[in-house]
């Protein structure tokens, strides 16, 4: 199934300059590789689009479209993917601020910035060049990749669902695209991001060149103990609409 690209479009991008852009940029990356360096080199392929290259080669099999695994524990502790992941954007785009990764567990309602495994960057929509900056990110995030295969990046990244601008793009639900976002935080001043546990761990195709597994329900296996659907505030399928809903940072 094809990622609906219409629906990147929105975000500023249109299927035609998404692929004059990566003709140009492979050209760009191809003369860049002969001399300039960065601090995140391309290691065996040019990025896609404008954002930032893997550190590691893609395997020849990358991560499916990771499944929400809310937050079931209380553990406010930067994860290393998380804050790799942070570091990252704001070096390659040079855009905004961190708004933080972790969050109190006695504040608000379910988050995953309770176990480490979000960020908030603080890019507002009103601003021009921050917005054309989250929307560089979110079609980078959400394009195909090599191969043809959908949300290249936030499939090596273990992405779970990013938020911006009142609309939600969940990898559980990549069939559908951007939906309404209808928690009671617009993220008209932050982008959103929240990460798989094999994300939030750094061990996902995009760190280590090795397919990670993104269906993991726990920070580190063996898990303690199975996922306990009666337990959660949401009903078992729940969308992730509401992953923030009751916080307002
Ligand atoms: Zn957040």
């Amino acid at each position: 199934m094809g990622f609906p690209l219409r629906q990147v479009s929105q975000h500023g991008v249109s299927r035609r300059s998404v692929a004059v852009r990566r003709a140009a940029l492979s050209c760009a990356v191809a003369l860049a590789m002969t001399g300039v360096g960065g601090v995140y080199a391309p290691v065996g392929q040019a990025a896609p689009l404008s954002g930032p290259s893997a550190p590691a080669a893609a395997p020849s099999k990358i991560e499916g479209f990771a499944p929400y695994r809310w937050q079931t524990s209380c553990d406010p502790v930067a994860k290393p993917g998380t804050r790799a992941l942070a570091e990252m954007m704001l070096a390659h785009y040079g855009a905004g601020r961190s708004g933080g990764i972790t969050r109190g567990c006695s504040i608000g309602g379910r988050s995953e910035h309770k176990e480490g495994r979000a960020w908030d960057w603080m890019l507002n929509v009103s601003k021009p060049a921050e917005k054309a900056v989250a929307e560089q990110f979110i079609d980078w995030l959400t394009a195909p990749g090599g191969k043809g295969k959908d949300a290249y990046n936030a499939r090596r990244l273990g992405v779970m669902y990013v938020i911006w601008n009142g609309k939600i793009w969940s990898a559980s639900r990549e069939g559908k695209g951007w939906q309404p976002y209808r928690g009671p935080n617009p993220h008209t001043d932050h982008i959103h991001v929240s990460l798989s546990w094999s994300g939030a761990m750094r061990e996902t195709s995009f760190w280590t060149g090795e397919r990670g597994d993104v269906k993991r329900s726990c920070m580190a296996k063996p898990c303690k103990k199975p996922r306990d659907r009666t337990s959660v505030e949401f009903p078992a399928d729940a969308p992730p609409d509401g992953a923030e809903g009751g916080y307002d940072d």
